[in-house]
């Protein structure tokens, strides 16, 4: 195929199951097309006159396109999302049909969805929620159905998804951000979006052993497992060259996600073997949360078709990385800036690091919301285990952007490597190149030359969560910054004096060395006195901390009760995930792992008792068979003792008392059993071990 076909397919390929823009211009009326539009920009509902027309288009491109049913798609808390499927179908005369679409049936849904977490804001015998669209996110075609993203909530106005409080927080920091835009004489923006690329690390690994293994199946992760000889010492993996079988699964992936108009642009191999990364070029926050669980569905999707399974869990394997989901996040002003861009002039720059600093400023005040937004049972295998950033929220900017905010903090010049000094405000500062501020992969909140990226975020979660957070974060530092200078007298005087001062107060936060050091685990909890909220039962309380509360209310991105909800929803998720965990060992030991020592050591027995009847001593045999018997007795204990712990689990009281036993004492005992099976494994035949080796899962694709 020539390049010029090639492109051609690409560009053909490329949104061709999506109800785009230009698709919706084709084929409505322009007064229609205009309204639909201005829903899209200024999230203003759109007018059910309008929704009728909307609707019939829809479904007329749809069913061209080979549809037959319709959904509202959604994000419930659970993380994943959700959807019920109806046909286009309405009973015609004389047993005919006719397909039909309303726009009260695109607008709005009611899915009987009572059994979705709600955390107690929803009674089950009043479990109805609605699904309402959402118009700034497209609708798409998949597998034969039309797929309408929407929001979810409940009938007295609770929200009950991840979505709405995204679309919520962009819009706040929407109007904080244009504040400041104003102080500095912008007239021209009229709203300012939040972008985000999600960088996502996922592994592969053959069908066919995945499905031999109850733990893969069942929890997304390996119970047991004793380290493989090579494991990914050798980083030979990373970034290496892409064996065929992957390389035809991610070619197929890149096209099934650009017919969804997903822009997956990179591709290579991870750091452990098997792993592997996909990064799309960034969008706004919240298409980039819905493409990003799309993503994740059609990865594993297509990999099924190539006798594939793809994990998404943070930590499938021990011993080797896990995968996490790096978050690039900036703002950008429709009138073409990046706000995260340094500038080419003094204005530029100092509207710069007014950004900056109120970054700064809100990851210092707000880290624990932050540490929050990535806690789950699968990613505390990760955080602060020497492969992804430490449980401690610190910023990494940079050492030049560190000695322009030094002076600044100051009221000096800033002096650049080669000597020449600048007056912030006055000068036009240096280009700081980017790979000066990307070298830091340990730092989980790094400035990137034009962006931060967060590292903390788990592969399999929502981006929903962080980026909601992020966002109202940085929207109450800008309101404070407005607050302080609308009305100022000597703007940039006076401004200048408001960031020394945040800087003098907030620079705790900044820290350019080795995050996975334990230098800096001392120094960031013993002297800079920064959160070191460990797990997952540690972090989420800080939900409901009085100052979350005040802020998420101060901007109605969340009421307190939804809060609380939330974090009832992710404590009592930890312990389910845990429960589940444990009952899978219990099971796999029972029914397989034991039953394999025991023939394997009666193999070892009768080999000794006929070499004995030989008159040859059992030397070996008896030795093994001594050891193979201690270790099942060991396993078979341990075994009773996770499952009394398991049991006891039920009487502690549901949410953070619940979900610290679990951590404490049924975890813990997870993992002694785990040692003592993977023990085993080193000495058992591999004809008897009844699971695929780590070798095999790692080293077979
Ligand atoms: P890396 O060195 O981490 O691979 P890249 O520059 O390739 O960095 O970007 C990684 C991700 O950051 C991509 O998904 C990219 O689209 C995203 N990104 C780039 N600019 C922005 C921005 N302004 N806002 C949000 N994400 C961005
Ligand atoms: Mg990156």
């Amino acid at each position: 195929m020539s390049d010029e076909t090639k492109n051609k397919n690409m560009s053909e390929i490329f949104g061709c199951n999506v109800f785009s823009d230009s698709v919706m211009r084709e084929r409505l009326p322009k007064d229609i097309y205009r309204s639909v539009r201005r829903t899209k920009k200024l999230g203003c509902p759109l007018d059910p006159a309008i929704a009728n027309v909307v609707a019939n288009a829809m479904k007329d491109w749809a069913v061209e396109k080979g549809a037959t049913h319709y959904t509202h798609w959604f994000q419930p808390m659970t993380g994943v999302t959700a959807e019920k499927h109806d046909a286009f179908l309405n009973p015609a005369e004389r047993g005919s049909i006719l397909l039909e679409f309303s726009g009260k049936e695109l607008v709005k849904g009611e899915p009987d969805a009572s059994s979705f977490p709600s955390g107690g804001l929803r009674s089950t015998f009043e479990a109805r929620g609605y699904t309402a669209w959402d118009p700034t996110s497209s609708a798409f075609i998949k597998d034969g159905s039309l797929y309408i993203p929407t929001a979810f909530c409940s009938y007295t106005g609770e929200i009950l998804d991840k979505k709405t409080p995204l679309l919520r927080s962009m819009d706040v920091l929407s109007q904080q951000a244009l504040r400041i835009l104003r102080l500095f004489g912008n007239t021209t923006a009229t709203r300012v979006t939040t972008t985000v690329g999600p960088e996502q690390e996922y592994f592969l690994i053959d069908k066919k052993y995945f499905d031999m293994r109850e733990d893969l199946v069942i929890t997304g992760r390996t119970l047991f497992g004793a380290k493989p000889p090579k494991g990914q010492e050798l980083e030979d993996h990373y970034y290496g060259n892409i064996k065929q079988r992957v390389s035809d699964y991610m070619k197929e992936l890149d096209e099934e996600l650009w017919k969804l108009g997903i822009y997956a642009k990179t591709k290579h191999n991870e750091v452990a073997p098997s792993q592997h990364e996909l990064a799309p070029v960034f969008t706004d926050s919240n298409i980039a949360a819905d493409h990003n669980q799309l993503t994740m569905e059609i990865m594993k999707k297509v990999a099924i078709k190539h006798g594939l399974y793809c994990l998404l869990h943070e930590k499938p394997f021990a011993g080797v990385n896990g995968s996490g989901k790096h978050t690039n996040w900036s703002m950008s002003s429709n009138d073409g800036q990046n706000l995260l861009d340094p500038g080419d002039c003094p204005q530029d720059n100092l509207q710069f690091l007014t950004f900056l600093c109120a970054i700064v400023k809100g990851v210092h005040e707000y880290a624990p919301l932050l540490r929050l937004s990535a806690a789950s049972a699968g990613n505390d295998h990760r955080l602060g285990a020497n492969e992804a950033p430490p449980a401690i929220v610190s910023v990494f900017i940079g050492s030049e952007l560190e000695a322009v905010i030094e002076a600044l903090e100051n009221g000096t010049k800033y002096s650049s490597g080669d000597n020449k000094t600048f007056e912030i405000g006055v000068d036009v500062l240096p280009d700081f190149p980017k790979d000066t501020t990307d070298r830091n992969r340990t730092s989980p909140f790094a400035f990137t030359g034009n962006k931060f990226e967060f590292r903390m975020l788990g592969s399999a979660d929502s981006i929903s969560c962080t980026n909601t957070i992020i966002n109202t974060i940085v929207a109450e530092e800008l309101c404070q910054i407005a607050d302080e200078l609308e009305g100022s007298e000597n703007f940039v005087g006076d401004l200048k004096r408001l960031l020394a001062k945040i800087i003098r107060e907030h620079k705790a936060i900044i820290y350019n060395g080795n995050g996975y050091s334990d230098e800096w685990l001392e120094e960031a909890v013993n002297v800079r006195h920064l959160p070191n909220l460990v797990s997952t039962p540690d972090a989420l309380p800080e939900y409901i901390t009085p100052e979350s509360v005040r802020l998420f209310e101060k901007f109605h991105v969340y009421t307190e009760a939804e809060l609380r909800a939330r974090t009832e929803v992710l404590l009592e998720n930890y312990s389910k995930v845990l429960n589940i965990e444990a009952l899978t060992m219990i099971d796999m030991v029972r029914k397989k792992i034991l039953p394999a020592v025991l023939s394997y050591t009666k193999t070892v027995c009768d080999t000794g008792a006929s070499k004995s009847a030989l008159g040859i001593d059992p030397v070996v045999e008896k030795e093994l068979a001594s050891k193979l018997s201690a270790l099942s007795e060991g396993i078979y204990r341990e075994t009773a003792v996770l499952e009394e712990k398991v049991i006891a689990a039920q009487d502690k009281a549901a949410g953070l008392e619940m979900s610290r036993y679990y951590r404490d004492v049924v975890f813990a005992q997870m993992q002694t059993l785990r040692a003592i099976v993977d023990e085993t494994e080193t000495s058992v035949s591999e004809d008897f071990w009844p699971l695929p080796s780590y070798t095999t899962l790692l080293f077979s694709v």
